[in-house]
């Protein structure tokens, strides 16, 4: 199909009019009756916009299923044909790229093992140079918010006008929780950054597990995310890749009827007023927060000159150990986490510790 084909007639699917944009489908195509069935169950939900399906699988080791590759192509052309729903495929090579135009892919996605690596968008970004194709590009592996960015400027710059983002979260040492830590920050980050393109939540990916898909989807939802991708499988325990975190296409129709939709009703006066002054009672107590801050860096400060006299190092771990034990009980104490507590205290120690190298920098 050439590009110019697919320029007349395409409708648009990465759109923020449609709240929640339904990506789902397998992990990985498996067999054509794996995927046929899974396609017809999908679409019989009446809650899916867009199917999708791995035929590439980027496995973090070899040895384990790396994807049927192109034969699947025409396994999932055959889905489209018989439920209308338009197709997404990772693409990881130019090969691959050229491979799913041939086939009649709609949509391409960026996988986190890609997006991570600009020689490689750049050379996907290249083969789609001059095709009117939507892309969707997901996050880096690691919280690289400048990387995912850049990854989408690589595609803004041959043409591509559709883009979409997926949230679906980072890889992280000794993670148990969640597979892939959602960092939610990061991704609110790329939202204010770059607010027209669409962002979707890919539950599956970040938490590896069934049981708080509907809960992640949901804050998704709240944090005002514009759709979810999710991995449906007919026969989720027997999945050739990622069984844990895969749901039956009736689990998934009935996780997104669940889905509590709200707005954001920015442009709405009469709703926002009331919390108008909460948010003006919020900002006092911000100011005075900062300000608190500068007095305690400004004491930090003349701590720091005492130990540059009396060369003594900057961290004093006693002193240290002893300001986490007291952050912890008063935790416990606030009502607020103690994991918020402890990223608070490490943030304040951290520019204490900078502040105290310029004192002992300076003359
Ligand atoms: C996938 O969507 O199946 C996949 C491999 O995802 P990610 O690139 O997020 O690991
Ligand atoms: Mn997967």
């Amino acid at each position: 199909m050439s590009a110019s084909d697919t320029n007349q007639k395409r409708k648009t699917w990465l759109t923020k009019d449609k709240r929640p944009i339904v990506i789902a489908g397998p992990c990985s195509a498996e067999t054509e009756e794996q995927v046929m069935e899974t396609g017809k169950r999908i679409a019989q939900t009446g809650k899916v916009d867009i199917f999708r399906a791995g035929i590439w699988k980027p496995r973090t080791r070899p040895g384990t299923f790396e994807g049927v590759g192109v034969k699947g192509l025409p396994w999932l052309q055959k889905v489209k044909e018989s439920t209308g729903m338009p197709l997404t495929v990772e693409v990881a090579k130019a090969s691959h790229v050229e491979l799913c135009l041939e086939f009649g892919i709609d949509i391409l996605w960026i996988g986190a093992r890609t997006s991570v690596n600009p020689f490689v968008v750049q050379e996907i970004a290249d083969a789609v140079r001059g095709v009117d194709i939507p892309i969707l590009v997901k996050n880096p592996i690691n919280p690289d918010l400048a990387l995912w960015m850049g990854a989408m400027e690589r595609f803004m710059a041959v043409g591509i006008k559709e883009l979409g983002a997926i949230h679906r979260g980072f890889s992280n040492l000794g993670e148990t929780y969640y597979r892939n830590r959602p960092h939610w920050q990061i991704a609110l980050d790329f939202k204010r950054q770059m607010p027209d393109i669409p962002l979707i939540n890919d539950p599956s990916h970040i938490c590896g597990r069934r049981d708080i898909l509907q809960d992640v989807g949901q804050k998704a939802m709240d944090l005002d995310f514009d759709g979810l991708m999710i991995e449906s499988h007919i026969d989720p325990d027997n999945a050739w890749s990622d069984a844990k975190q895969q749901i039956t296409p009736e689990v998934l129709g009935q996780m997104i009827t669940d889905m509590i939709l709200r707005e954001d009703y920015e442009n709405e006066p009469e709703l926002q007023s009331p919390i108008e002054s909460f948010r003006q009672e919020i900002n006092l107590i911000d100011d005075e927060l900062i300000n608190l801050l500068s007095n305690r860096m400004t004491v930090a400060r003349q701590i720091g000159a005492y130990k540059k006299k009396n060369n003594m190092t900057i961290l004093q771990q006693k002193r240290w150990n002893d300001i986490i034990e007291k952050s912890k009980k008063q935790a416990a104490k606030s009502g607020l986490s103690e994991q918020f507590i402890m990223s608070f205290i490490k943030a304040i120690h951290n520019e204490s510790i900078d502040q105290q190298e310029k004192v002992y920098k300076s003359e």
